[in-house]
């Protein structure tokens, strides 16, 4: 009946909404739902969910765990109880891009009765009854509003990626669910049912799932999958771009008609294929296919990724250049061809450091099969892996918990704003380790938001309360006294963008010419700072024509500017001045070294640069304005290993300034070791 009742929103809105299914596309979306393995499950399925409080669900990419059960689960008016459903997404391109496909599926305008919140997002409104939304914002409600008491049914899904996110909110779940079982009351003094959850994966290993959830049952929806021909190259691959390139065009001279899926590292490495790609197709020969190169990482914005979905016309190719978000969060039809890397980003912390570093790693082997199954949803494919076959068994078999190998102390710090005192006693899923834990408390004591009893002092409410992890929080905490939060809420927002510049690959590596007009020497966190300037001082008509002079990215530049506005509401929220230094520069750094100052390093003899803290060597990357002149004390956010330890995103600063800034950390240590 509730099925009939989506039906019934759609077809009202359908008059007014541009972006709702005509008739022709609506018989089209109700074929491909009946036909997903997980609808002739459906029956099974849902009596499994009826049975018990919680349950694992385990299916296959693509078979329609993510955009069928929660409609399933809508339709079941003694599941809901007419709460909303919140499904979880550890990425934010699939919560968007998921939610708006279900919207289409159940005929209603985006943002109605199906809508997505991601951070600084919120695409929903009081009509929203299936919610999708990262782990991260779900934590951050239920920081709030500690029952949860908006929910009905939460479903977190993708749970084999295990994400810090994921793995948290796990820990955090279970004890809402103890919460309403004891028929608590909302705050309108409504009793709330308990609270059902459903966990749904890709990946067969379930044991640890139910284990966690007291012996939780699992249930299996295999999907169909036909057989995928495994190439190898015969020696290592020097550089793996060119050697995707060529596999690219080979295959589409040679194979028969079908997608390709090619999976790299990032956004920059996305483009520069997507480009090389581009001028290859404009020189094809006429009788082979035309390219249709789409391009899909996380800060594309939702249009552009809704591109990867649309379908290919006849006599062209679609070359999707992904992410591992194409690994599970996102299926794309179509695909009969995969190109692997064998890599993928992740995000590895130091804990002797508290600094998270992006490492171009070798993939898991679980993450090897996923790849290789997009090849074969449809029908039989083949997979051409960029690396010989005697590195498979050498690669580890599951990707590591991230809870095990990246800086804690946002989680840290989210759990002493839950009022959870004890975080070793946290239900975590796997524990992370002690030592990890202890640092992070540290770390949260050095930025002054624990008091000496490890007590959350009003520094720490305030950072926790901040859409941004504490260091940069801690950021805006300090330019409020240096008098520069506009600077520095600025800068942030930069930073929680991807790269801004483009660079152009050639035999000395990156370049981009056109930065030298805008690059500030104190380094590149005020040459971000001018560029958002003079980016916001444009119309909006001049800002593309001045982004096409400066081979700066428009998408990125928007994207900053959004964040930028979002930021500067969550300061004013919390009561924090908004204050302009106007020149005065030696603010803006101090304030981002109140933050930052665990990534700070002083030159050594050889001209290479060492952590204070940690002693780790680095060097400044070719990308960033200090590495022509390097000086003496830097301070950086991030670090990027390929062929050496690079520091990106380097400013120079004064070294009494961490003294005197990071008193807890630098008052004592004289000397870096
Ligand atoms: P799972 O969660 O089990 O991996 P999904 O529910 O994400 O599976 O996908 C089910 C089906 O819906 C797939 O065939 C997928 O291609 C299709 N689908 C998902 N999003 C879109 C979209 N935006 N446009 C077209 N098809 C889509
Ligand atoms: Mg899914």
């Amino acid at each position: 009946m509730t099925g009939e009742r989506a039906r019934a929103d759609g077809s009202t809105s359908r008059a007014n909404a541009g972006g709702v299914p005509s008739g022709s596309k609506r018989d089209e979306i109700d074929r491909v739902r009946k036909s997903l393995p997980i609808a002739l499950a459906k029956t099974r399925l849902m009596e499994e969910i009826r049975k018990s409080e919680t349950c694992i669900i385990i299916g296959e990419t693509g078979s329609g765990k993510t955009t069928q059960i929660p409609q399933y689960v809508y339709e079941d008016e003694t599941l809901t109880n007419g709460l909303m459903i919140g499904v979880t997404q550890p990425r934010r391109v699939a919560a968007v891009s998921v939610s708006r496909r279900v919207a289409d599926e159940t005929g209603t305008e985006h943002g109605k009765l199906v809508g997505y919140a991601i951070r600084f997002e919120d695409v929903s409104s009081e009509e929203t009854r299936i919610k999708f939304l990262t782990d991260g914002m779900l934590l951050r409600e239920s920081v709030i509003d500690p029952l949860l008491s908006k929910y009905g049914v939460i479903m977190i899904d993708e749970a084999h990626e295990r994400t810090l996110q994921t793995d948290f909110l796990l820990g955090t779940i279970k004890g809402v669910q103890k919460l309403r079982r004891k028929s608590v009351e909302d705050a309108r003094g409504r009793v709330l049912p308990p609270l059902r959850v459903i966990v749904m994966s890709a990946t067969l290993e379930a044991s640890t799932f139910s284990k966690f959830f007291d012996g939780a049952p699992v249930v299996y929806s295999r999907g169909r999958t036909f057989p995928v021909d495994m190439f190898y190259t015969e020696e290592p691959e020097e550089d793996y771009l060119d050697a995707a390139m060529w596999t690219v065009l080979q295959i589409n001279k040679e194979e028969a008609p079908g997608d390709v899926l090619v999976f790299l590292t990032g956004q920059e490495e996305i483009e520069t294929l997507g480009k090389m790609l581009r001028e290859r197709a404009s020189k094809l020969p006429a009788n082979v296919p035309t390219l249709n190169v789409v391009l899909l990482f996380a800060a594309l914005p939702p249009e552009e990724q809704m591109r990867v979905f649309e379908q290919t016309p006849t006599g062209t190719r679609k070359i999707v250049l992904a992410t591992n978000i194409a690994e599970t969060s996102l299926t794309i039809n179509g695909i009969r061809y995969v190109v692997d890397s064998g890599l993928s980003k992740m995000r590895t912390y130091h804990p002797r450091s508290g600094v998270d570093e992006l490492l171009v790693s070798p993939i898991a082997q679980s993450q090897a099969q996923q790849r290789a199954g997009r090849a074969g949803r449809e029908a039989p494919g083949k997979c051409f892996r960029l690396y010989t076959e005697d590195v498979m068994p050498s690669l580890p078999k599951y990707v590591k918990p991230e809870l095990l190998r990246t800086n804690l102390s946002g989680v840290v710090l989210q759990l002493k704003a839950m009022n959870v005192d004890d975080i070793l006693s946290f239900p975590f899923i796997d524990s992370p380790p002690k030592e990890a834990l202890l640092r992070s408390l540290e770390l949260l004591y050095a930025l002054d938001a624990l008091d000496d009893e490890g007590k959350l002092n009003d520094v720490g409410r305030k950072m926790a309360r901040f859409p941004l992890e504490p260091m940069a929080a801690r950021c805006v905490i300090a330019a409020e006294k240096e008098g520069c939060t506009i600077e520095t809420l600025a800068i942030l927002a930069m930073l929680s963008t991807d790269s801004v510049f483009y660079f152009s690959r050639d035999s000395n590596g990156q370049k981009n010419v056109a930065r030298h007009k805008l690059m500030r020497k104190e380094g590149d966190h005020l040459t971000l700072l001018r560029v958002f300037n003079e980016f916001s001082a444009c119309s909006a008509k001049r800002s593309r024509d001045w982004c096409r002079e400066h081979e700066v990215n428009h998408r990125a530049m928007t994207k900053a500017a959004k964040i930028n506005e979002q930021l500067t509401r969550s300061a004013l929220t919390l009561g924090i001045k908004l204050k302009s230094c106007d020149d005065n520069f030696d603010a803006v750094l101090r304030s981002l070294v109140a933050g930052f100052f665990m990534n700070s390093a002083s030159k050594d003899m050889d001209g290479a640069y060492k952590v204070f803290t940690t002693g780790q060597k680095l060097t400044i990357h070719p990308s960033s304005v200090m590495f022509q002149s390097p000086p003496e004390t830097i301070l950086f956010n991030e670090l990027v290993r390929t062929s050496k330890m690079y520091a990106r995103d380097v400013s120079s600063i004064k070294r009494s300034w961490l003294s005197e800034l990071a008193s807890k950390t630098f008052a004592k240590r004289a000397r870096p070791q």
